[in-house]
């Protein structure tokens, strides 16, 4: 581990250090609580552990504590544990330690054993918590992701609706979207089978998300509907866009073992004006001019 150390007695740095580095550690050293903060701030990313005597001139240890971690919180880093040294084995300063932030402590005069049982403590800990992320991370990468084509799912596509709509009012900039429905989607079924409508829909997926500009949302919202948000994009230029998608799919047949057919899409946009200012509204007046294209003839985009 790579461990950054923080003590105002230059014998007592130099032990700790000597005990660390024979366990294998790595050691950055800072002699008082101002220095620690700054360079845990400089080398946050290597650092995997911090050990700190609560005893420093200027800034205490408990002070340096709680501004680590608020830094941490600012920054959304990374939880890594923190030890204080303690010369006294007053109860009140070892709750005070406790109370800032930090996770566990040593008392002084170090003694290698404990020390080395506590930094073996300190990295199962931070092991433990390192996976429950990667858990965490896995968890909401499925939540997020439509399991058949890998696309964004219906909650992830509002939830960047959201986000856009706020950034749109905010900055007052353009906003479109789209809701785009395969045509005739259930003669693919009834002819080749539901399998065959499975690897069309991630083909139909995979062809717009090759065609999507960077910037545009795309989403499987349903079936055999998708989504696209379209930031900073007007009204006209969303017609555009969205014809590109229309050709991307159309201009070319999928084939499906020996047998090639043509996808049509039809599509309805809905621009953010004052009578569509919400994510209900949007999608509402989208998915109207939708159902507007397929009354006109499918393979086609409506808009108002
Ligand atoms: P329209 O042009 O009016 O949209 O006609 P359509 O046939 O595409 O629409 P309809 O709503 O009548 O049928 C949609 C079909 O999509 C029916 C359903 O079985 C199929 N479908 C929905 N989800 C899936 C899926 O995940 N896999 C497969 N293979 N088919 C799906
Ligand atoms: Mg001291
Ligand atoms: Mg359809
Ligand atoms: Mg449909």
């Amino acid at each position: 581990m790579m461990v950054l150390i923080a003590e105002d007695t230059q014998t007592d740095r130099l032990i700790l250090k000597l005990y660390l580095e024979k366990m294998g550690h790595s050691v950055l050293e800072a002699e008082d609580g101002s220095s620690v903060i700054s360079a845990y701030k400089d080398n946050w990313k290597d650092i995997d552990l911090i050990i700190l005597d609560l005893n420093m001139p200027k800034i205490s240890g408990v002070e340096a504590v709680k501004r680590i971690r608020a830094f941490q919180d600012e920054s959304k880093l990374d939880w890594i544990p923190i030890i204080f040294l303690s010369g006294s084995t007053i109860d009140e300063d070892i709750e005070a330690g406790i109370l800032s932030g930090a996770d566990d402590y040593l008392s002084k005069p170090i003694k290698p054993k404990v020390l080395s049982a506590k930094v073996h403590a300190m990295a199962r800990i931070a092991d433990m918590r390192a996976q429950l992320l990667q858990a965490n991370r896995k968890l909401e990468a499925l939540a997020t992701t439509d399991f058949l084509t890998g696309l964004s799912n219906r909650r992830c596509f509002e939830r960047s609706l959201d986000d856009e709509i706020a950034k749109a009012k905010r900055y007052d900039i353009p906003l479109s979207i789209a809701i785009l429905d395969i045509d005739h989607f259930k003669r693919v079924n009834d002819s080749y089978g539901h399998d065959a409508g499975d690897l069309v829909l991630s083909s139909v997926a995979a062809r717009l998300q090759a065609g999507a500009r960077k910037g545009d949302v795309l989403a499987r919202i349903g079936g055999e509907e998708f989504a696209i948000c379209l930031p900073s994009t007007t009204l006209e230029q969303a017609i555009v866009a969205c014809e590109r998608y229309r050709i991307v799919l159309s201009s070319e047949p999928l084939s499906y073992g020996c047998d090639e057919f043509t996808i049509t899409l039809s599509a309805g946009i809905a621009s953010m004006d004052v009578d569509h200012a919400s994510k209900h509204d949007l999608m509402k007046a989208a998915d109207e001019l939708l159902y507007r294209a397929k009354q006109e003839g499918r393979d086609r985009i409506v808009y108002n």
